[in-house]
This record gives C-alpha cells, structure tokens and sequence, in this order.
C-alpha cells in the first residue's frame, strides 16, 4: 500500500499544490478543508484526492477526521501542518478574538493535529512532520501581531518536537513561505501587494507549486537526516541564516 499522506487545508492554495504533488509522488494523499465545500468537491473531482472537513482549531474534530482517514487509508506517515489564516490589524486596535482565531487555527492546531499521529508514527519508528510557517513568522510584520506571533510559534514547536523524535524516525521540519501568489495574498489591497513585491529581488510572488516541491522533498526517504530545519522560500526577501 501507499504511504498515507495528511494535508490540512489542502484543497486550496498552497496546500492544494502540495496534496497534488505527494499524489504525483506516489502517496495516498488524504486533504482537508474548512468551509469552501465548493472548492473542496472541484478538487476532488478533479484529482481523485480523498476530501475530508474539519476545523483544525477544534481538538475532538481532528481526533475523529484523523481516525476516521487512518481507518479509510492505513495511518498516516506524512503529516503537512499547512491549514492557515490571516485576521489582520494594528495590534493596539486589535480585538481578543482576532487575536485567539489566528493563534488557534496557525498554532493551537499544530497541537490538535500532531498529538494523535505522533504516537503512532514513534511505534513503528518512522514519520515525516511538515509544518508551514511564514516568512512574517521569522522576521515579524506589521499589522501581523498575530500571524507573527503564531507563525514563530510554529518554528519553535517544530525544534522542540524534532529533538523529541529524532530517535524514533520522524523528521519534523518548518518551511517559511514568502509571498506566494493565493487567495491569502490576493486579499491584500493592491498598493500593498505592489510594494511588497518591489521588495523581493526575484521580483514576483512565489507560486504554490515552489513550495510543494520542498514538502515532496521532506517527507521522502532521502531527507531523513534533515530535522528540526526551517526552510526559507521567499525569492530573497529575507534571508534569515
Ligand atoms: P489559503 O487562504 O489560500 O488557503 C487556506 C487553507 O486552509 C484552505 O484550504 C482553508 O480551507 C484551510 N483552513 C483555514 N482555516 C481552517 C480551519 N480552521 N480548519 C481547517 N482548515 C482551514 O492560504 P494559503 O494557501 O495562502 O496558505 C497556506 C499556509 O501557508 C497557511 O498556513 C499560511 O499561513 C501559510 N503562508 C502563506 C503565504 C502566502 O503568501 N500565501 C506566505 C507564508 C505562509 P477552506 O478552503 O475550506 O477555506
């Protein structure tokens, strides 16, 4: 049987480019979504890719999404932490809710999404943990307290969880995209967009696909001494080591 790969958020976007690049690279690739069931049929139509819906923020949702994909597919040995939003503001005119429904959905499901694949993939000594984090998680941004604060978050969790499993033979690795051209950048107000990508020396958004192929990379057999790494993918907007 094919290696069972989990997607979260992975029907749109960046996620989408990688559930339909661990498909091409031989996976049984499970993707999750929210609340874009329009979006989420089309993809599944269209690739034959296993569509499942939960709210990667709820701790019971994902014990049961997780169960009931390993139940379908065989567990899952490759685990893409990718579902993500933005709720942006000035922090000192920022609301708590703002402030919690991007801390949950960016980090608490960092939480509610590895604890019940983690001590399955110690048992049979193998796994690949990969985690999207951000370029603003490495260099902070205005207006992004939030998203900041949750994406560096990340990057911590995926060091410390690193070192836990090493030994068990799970990677677990962060990837810190730049600007990549989805309906998250897309929502930002075009004067805004101009002048970020006047700051990227490649010159242009990145797309999702340039970000899968690192995820397709991770989670083969050739990365298994890469862990605790954060992959840098910003067209050298910010070159963090
Ligand atoms: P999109 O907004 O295009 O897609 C987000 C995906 O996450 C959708 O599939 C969405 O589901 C899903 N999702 C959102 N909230 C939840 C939730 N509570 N539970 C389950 N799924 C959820 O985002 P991108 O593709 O642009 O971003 C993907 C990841 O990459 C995010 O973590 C983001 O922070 C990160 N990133 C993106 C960058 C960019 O420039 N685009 C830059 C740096 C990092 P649905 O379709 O149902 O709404």
């Amino acid at each position: 049987m094919n290696k069972v790969a989990l997607v979260t958020g992975g029907t749109r976007g960046i996620g989408e480019a990688i559930s339909r690049g661990l498909k091409e690279a031989g996976y049984t690739v499970a993707a999750t979504y929210h609340g874009n069931v329009e979006k989420a049929e089309a993809f599944k139509a269209e690739t034959g890719i296993h569509v499942y819906k939960w709210d990667v923020a709820n701790p019971e949702e994902c014990a049961e999404g997780i169960a009931k994909v390993e139940a379908d597919l065989g567990p899952v040995e490759v685990l893409v932490n990718n579902a993500g939003i933005t709720k942006d503001g000035m922090f000192h005119k920022m609301s708590f809710d703002q402030w919690r429904a991007v801390l949950s959905t960016n980090l608490d499901s960092m939480f509610t999404m590895t604890r019940p694949v983690i001590e399955g993939m110690r048992a049979r000594g193998s796994g690949r943990i990969i985690n999207i984090s951000s370029i603003n998680g490495q260099k902070g941004q205005m207006g992004q307290a939030n998203y900041s604060a949750a994406k560096a978050g990340v990057i911590g969790f995926t060091k410390a969880l690193a070192q836990e499993n090493a030994f068990k033979g799970i990677t677990v690795n962060a990837i810190c995209p730049g600007y990549i051209n989805t309906d998250m950048v897309a929502a930002m107000p075009e004067k805004v967009l101009t002048s970020i990508i006047s700051g990227i020396p490649v010159g242009r958004l990145g797309h999702p696909e340039e970000i899968a192929g690192t995820v397709v990379y991770l989670a083969s057999d050739v990365a298994a001494f890469m862990t605790g790494a954060v992959m840098t993918i910003n067209g050298g907007q910010y070159i963090a080591n």
